[in-house]
């Protein structure tokens, strides 16, 4: 368990120049941010240079959604790590559930993203989840194991796994905390064993809102949380930043 915990903002393809921009302006005015939390935006491509004018010598720290695994090329509509790296993302979430659907991104896609953030010096916050259908037939551990074993190399210092059971996401469901708390030991366990990982911050995601929010990061091992839908709203914001 890391003593920062990872607050991060995924906007997915919402908000304007405009409200981008607000939001962005009252998150770095707020008064007492708790000290251990590191906020970490990301916000969808185009909104990317703009945010990150906004954001430079600010405590708020700047993201990517996803990136290309390949350095550059005839890739028409995707968006290169070398361009965010221009544009300081300090991090990209790779592997995200959507992307997995909507892109039919899979683990050796995805585990080709992973090896190029690192290479960049990056760091990638890597999505791993189950379908509601693989936790009732009791699968889920399967199938995270293996979403581990392919999309993470071996021996790393540290490394970001976001926890985000798909049936969770923008539904209103959250596991449990006994449930989230089985997946960070799980996980634990096979980065530990598998891969020569003993340190990781383990984030987790799916309808977290300021209410859910405490309960969940004072009585978890969670390392931080991946949050959605209440990451557009300042009001929530505010209130999972100060943690009151
Ligand atoms: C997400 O998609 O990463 C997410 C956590 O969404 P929500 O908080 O809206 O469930």
């Amino acid at each position: 368990m890391q003593q920062v915990k990872l607050i991060v903002s995924n906007w997915k393809m919402n908000l304007g120049n405009k409200k981008a921009a607000r939001l962005v302006n009252n998150i770095k005015k707020l008064k007492n941010v708790h000290p251990n939390y590191k906020n970490i935006i990301c916000p969808q491509f185009l909104l990317i240079p703009h945010i990150s004018n906004l954001v430079n010598k600010s405590s708020v720290l700047l993201g990517a959604q996803d990136c290309h695994y390949q350095k550059e090329g005839a890739y028409t509509g995707d968006t290169s790590i070398e361009l965010l790296k221009e544009n300081k993302c300090k991090y990209i979430i790779v592997g995200h559930s959507e992307r997995r659907q909507y892109h039919k991104e899979n683990d050796s896609i995805i585990r080709k993203k992973v090896d190029l953030v690192l290479s960049k010096k990056i760091k990638p916050i890597v999505c791993v989840g189950e379908l509601l259908k693989e936790r009732q037939s009791k699968r889920y551990v399967r199938i995270i194991k293996n979403q581990l074993d392919i999309c993470i190399p071996k021996n790393l210092n540290n490394i970001v796994i976001a926890y985000e059971p798909v049936w969770s996401i923008g539904t209103g469901l959250v596991p449990s905390l006994k449930e989230i708390n089985e997946i960070y030991q799980l996980t634990k366990i096979f980065l530990q064993k598998s891969k020569k990982i003993h340190n990781f911050y383990f984030l987790y995601g799916g309808s977290v809102n300021s209410k859910n929010f405490k309960e969940i990061i004072e009585n978890t091992s969670v390392d931080g949380a991946l949050i959605g839908g209440a990451s557009l709203k300042f009001s929530e914001m505010k209130k999972i930043l100060t943690n009151s």
